[in-house]
Formats: C-alpha cells, sequence, structure tokens
C-alpha cells in the first residue's frame, strides 16, 4: 500500500461528475422561486427563472430527450412541455409562450377536431426528439404566472421524484445571502405541556426585547423563516432548517426531493392552522406521527421537548440554503413548573393511525386510514334550522388537513329546486362558501373533502356571466370577455363564429376569454357569435352577439 506512516497523503481530488444540464437560457439566470417554496397544499416543484421581464425567450433544451408530454390548461403550468432526457430525469416547462411550430401544429390540430382549448396529449420517443441546445419553446407568462418567467422542474423518470433543478446551476446563479428568520412558535402538546401559563402555541418575534418565556412538560417548535439571494428583491423556501436544544440536534428538515404522494405532507409539517387562517407559513420543528415525507429527521421524540428542570433550556435554530449560507438564532425558554391543564377526551377522538366514520343525523364522514397526520379531538356539531336545505355540520372547529379525499354525505332535507343536478355540498367559512361539488343520490349530497371544517349543502340556478369588452376592436379579431360564476364555477365554455368553432383562451388568473386566431375570422361583411358557457351545476349562459 502506498500510504506513508505519519503522513496525511492527500487523495486524488474527486473528479467533479459532469453537469448533465446545459442553462436553458443564453442570458444570466436569475431566480424568482426556489425549489421547494412553501405553497398551498403543495411545495414549489422547481424553479422559477426569471425572463428578463418579458415574454418570448427561446428556451433551450438542457440534455438530450425528446418531447414525451404537452399540456394546456386554463391555469396551472398554462402552456407546458414535458422533456424525458436519456439520463433517467424529465424536466417539465411551464407558463410556456409558444410551443415550438411543429408541436404548435400538433396542438392547434387537436385543439380544433375536439373543439377544446385544453390539451393533453403523450408522444413516443420519436415523435419530436430533441437535441441538448435545440429551442423547443418560447418562455411566457400563461397560465397561474403573474410575470413573465420559466417553471422549470426536474423529476426522476421512473418514481416521478421532484428534485431541485438549482443543484445543476449553482455555478450559474450567485448566492451569498443567508436565510432569515423573524419568528418562533411554541406549541405546548395538548394535555402534557404549558408555555407561558397557557395550553395554546405561542408566537414570539426574534427582534429584540422579548419578554422572558417559560414553559414545562413536553413542548415543540416552529420556526417563520425565507431565504433571500443576491440581485433580487424576493423571497425564497429555506431549504435546510436544524433545531438544537442544550446542544443536541432534536430536529432537521431538508427541502431536497419529494414524491408526488408527499407533496400533501407539506400540511403535516407547515403550521396548517396558521397558514389556513392568516397565510402565514411557519416550518414546524416536529415530526407529525401520519407525516412520512423522508426529508424530515428528528429524534424518537419526533421533535418533542421535554421541559422538566427549573433552569434555560437554550433552543437553537440554525437555517442554511444550497450554497452553505447560514444564520443561527437562539431562544432561551426557562423552565418553571406550571399546571398543565388536562385533556378532555371528547366523544369523537380520532386517533391518527386508524380509520374512522363520524355520524350525526343527516350526515356521515368516513375517514380511512391514512388520511389523518396526528390525532384529532373532533368538536361536532350539528346547527339545525329546519327550512333549510340541509343542517350545517361542523366537523371541527379548526383547520385541519386530510392527506387524501374523504367521503362525506349529507342529507337533503328541503327540496327548494326540483332539478337534483343544482345541488352542491358547500364548505362555509369565513362568511363564505366555497363549493365541494358533489353529486345527489338517495336523498343525500355526495362529496369528497380533504379538509375538515363546517359543510352544508347549497344550490345553483345562477348560470355564469358574461361580460364583452372593447367591441370595437372585435372587427380586427381581437375579441375579449370577462367570465365569472358566483358558485359552482366555470365547467366548460364554447365560441362559434359563423357557426364554426373558434379557438378561445381561458385565463383562469383574470378571468379572461379571448380569441386565439384572430386571421381565421373573415375580413369584412356581418359576423355571428354565439358564446356559451356552463358551471358545474349545469346552468348554462348563452348570449349571441353581431359585428
Ligand atoms: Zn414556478
Amino acid at each position: 500500500m502506498g500510504l506513508l506512516m505519519g503522513v496525511s497523503v492527500a487523495l486524488p481530488a474527486q473528479e467533479k461528475p459532469e453537469n448533465p444540464f446545459i442553462s436553458p437560457f443564453d442570458f444570466p439566470l436569475l431566480l424568482s422561486g426556489n425549489f421547494g417554496e412553501l405553497r398551498a397544499n403543495h411545495f414549489h416543484g422547481g424553479v422559477d427563472f426569471k425572463t428578463q421581464g418579458v415574454v418570448g425567450k427561446p428556451i433551450r433544451c438542457i440534455a438530450d430527450g425528446y418531447i414525451s408530454r404537452v399540456t394546456v390548461t386554463p391555469g396551472g403550468y398554462g402552456q407546458a412541455v414535458y422533456i424525458t432526457h436519456n439520463n433517467g430525469m424529465t424536466s417539465v416547462h411551464g407558463h410556456l409562450h409558444k410551443f415550438m411550430d411543429e408541436v404548435q401544429e400538433v396542438v392547434e390540430a387537436y385543439q380544433y377536431e375536439h373543439e377544446t382549448f385544453a390539451v393533453d396529449l403523450t408522444f413516443e420517443p420519436d415523435k419530436f426528439p430533441l437535441k441538448q441546445g435545440e429551442i423547443f419553446a418560447l418562455a411566457g407568462n400563461e397560465g397561474y404566472s403573474f410575470g413573465p418567467h420559466l417553471h422549470m422542474e426536474i423529476r426522476k423518470t421512473d418514481t416521478g421524484e421532484y428534485i431541485d433543478p438549482l443543484q445543476f446551476y449553482i455555478d450559474k446563479v450567485k448566492d451569498t445571502t443567508a436565510p432569515r428568520a423573524t419568528h418562533v412558535m411554541l406549541y405546548p402538546q395538548p394535555g402534557k405541556g404549558v408555555v407561558n401559563g397557557s395550553s395554546r402555541k405561542k408566537i414570539f418575534s426574534l427582534a429584540g426585547g422579548r419578554s422572558p418565556i417559560t414553559a414545562w412538560g413536553n413542548i415543540s417548535a416552529g420556526i417563520k423563516a425565507f431565504d433571500y439571494m443576491d440581485g433580487t428583491s424576493n423571497n425564497y423556501g429555506v431549504r435546510s432548517v436544524k433545531l438544537y436544544v442544550d446542544s443536541v440536534e432534536v430536529f432537521s428538515s431538508s427541502v431536497d426531493g419529494f414524491l408526488p404522494n408527499e407533496n400533501r405532507m407539506i400540511n403535516a409539517w407547515t403550521d396548517y392552522e396558521e397558514y389556513a387562517t392568516r397565510n402565514s407559513w411557519f416550518m414546524r420543528s416536529r415530526i407529525l406521527p401520519g407525516n412520512t415525507w423522508r426529508m424530515l429527521q428528528a429524534d424518537e421524540e419526533g421533535g418533542i421537548v421535554t421541559i422538566n428542570e427549573e433552569r434555560p433550556y437554550e433552543f437553537r435554530y440554525v437555517l442554511e440554503d444550497l450554497y452553505g449560507n447560514s444564520r443561527t438564532y437562539k431562544l432561551i425558554v426557562q423552565g418553571k413548573k406550571q399546571k398543565i391543564a388536562s385533556l378532555n377526551e371528547g366523544k369523537h377522538y380520532l386517533a391518527w393511525n386508524e380509520g374512522h366514520v363520524v355520524r350525526k343525523p343527516g350526515m356521515e364522514l368516513v375517514i380511512p386510514k391514512g388520511m389523518l397526520y396526528e390525532d384529532v379531538d373532533l368538536n361536532c356539531k350539528v346547527i339545525a334550522d329546519s327550512l333549510d336545505i340541509s343542517f350545517d355540520y361542523q366537523l371541527h372547529d379548526k383547520a385541519v388537513p386530510l392527506h387524501g379525499g374523504c367521503s362525506l354525505k349529507i342529507g337533503v332535507r328541503n327540496f327548494t329546486v326540483a332539478d337534483k343536478s343544482k345541488y352542491y355540498v358547500a364548505r362555509k367559512y369565513r362568511g363564505r362558501k366555497a363549493s365541494a361539488g358533489g353529486r345527489f343520490e338517495d336523498g343525500y349530497m355526495h362529496a369528497q373533502i380533504r379538509e375538515l371544517g363546517t359543510y352544508t349543502v347549497a344550490v345553483d340556478t345562477i348560470a355564469p356571466r358574461i361580460v364583452p369588452l372593447n367591441k370595437p376592436q372585435w372587427k380586427s379579431g381581437n375579441i375579449q370577455f370577462v367570465i365569472r360564476d358566483a358558485e359552482t364555477g366555470i365547467k366548460d365554455y364554447k365560441v362559434y363564429i359563423d357557426g364554426e368553432f373558434a379557438l378561445f383562451k381561458f385565463s383562469s388568473k383574470n378571468a379572461r376569454l379571448s380569441n386565439m386566431h384572430s386571421g381565421r375570422i373573415k375580413r369584412g361583411g356581418k359576423h355571428t357569435m354565439e358564446v356559451i358557457i356552463t358551471d358545474y351545476c349545469g346552468n348554462v349562459a348563452k348570449e349571441e352577439y353581431q359585428f
């Protein structure tokens, strides 16, 4: 062996693995969103590359492969291209302005043939093969996008796992700025802990001048923080959070990847109630028992800290980004004996690791095993008004996420409308009603719900509203409408000009319906246009216009 005693021999420099991906753009990369940012019911599955404030930037294929899928949707990615690469990865590119000509032709032919704007097409490898560097689309601002950018994901082709694309572009994106936190939340364990004399969770600012914190029993913590990068004013998700108590690591998270089925676990990791009621994100330093997301690590207590000595406990948070920029925060929690309110388990105590059926007069909720992330002491109430279409059912007094759809059926008591297709299940919150859809069968409305809350049955008999815009410009082909539906939402729309299907784009972010191919309208003469909009309860708005 070539090693000399007592002398440390440097190993040959590790060969840097060759980067499998090139930049999608020929200009410097800046991010407006990073991987794993916290969003409603999902992690941000990719990075958002800025496109210098404009639409129409050509996008280069980042590695050899082929276009395997193309989608067009009123919301979401708007127009997207999926490229299956030869290296086991698939890249997804969203909010596109335009596809390359050959793809654009296939998409449009499908749209006219099937009289639809929405498209979801898959292709064999030999249909649209691509070489690294080839331009396959122009970046845009379509779908649920509020400024020109390219949303780009990299997924493992076999498992569908989302991974962080930034790891392939580290040398092309500058970042010397560490994450920053603003608040810590402390959570007493129900019936087992107390913070500042209360069994409720309590928020603490990390800015100076805070009053002392006392606690006793079992508590856990959470932190509100964002990451920042050089040369932008955006904020980003924090890749890594570690919590130490008295120098012992009790919890760490690292947003490196997630499988499609782990995406909703964001609701178990973050403080869902804070998000749902205050639109505020706290990353909890605790693994709820039903949370199986692999990127969380904790001691055997799952991140729960026991305060059982009258002394200061040092909570130390270390936040770090992909570049290793890190920042540390300390919080002293003084152990102080305090009375811990005991927990009175209610009638509907739902254990996280079991399935449950909750029944009340005229209502049944089925929660299969695997849908709860933690035990719920369900506060269930029937709010009965015998004149209403149905009773209101309070299925808990706090926002609780469910991992998947759970069947809810509610009896219809007063048929205010004969047509059963007009009924829907509605969730009531903050004085509003949100449709959970559903169908009528055997006296009940049946729906799938993904969150506990207050539910009832409502009726939608009101057709969508069509508001024409800038009529003087219609002759030049620039035809636009705003279409809205007050209750169940727009399910479908069709526009015919002189009896022929006309392709209109619907953009759900601004409710705008706009003509896509003005060139197809014959110049001169009078035209007749028919607009038909249908909502989810089958109410139809039909308008005819001359121009
Ligand atoms: Zn994005």
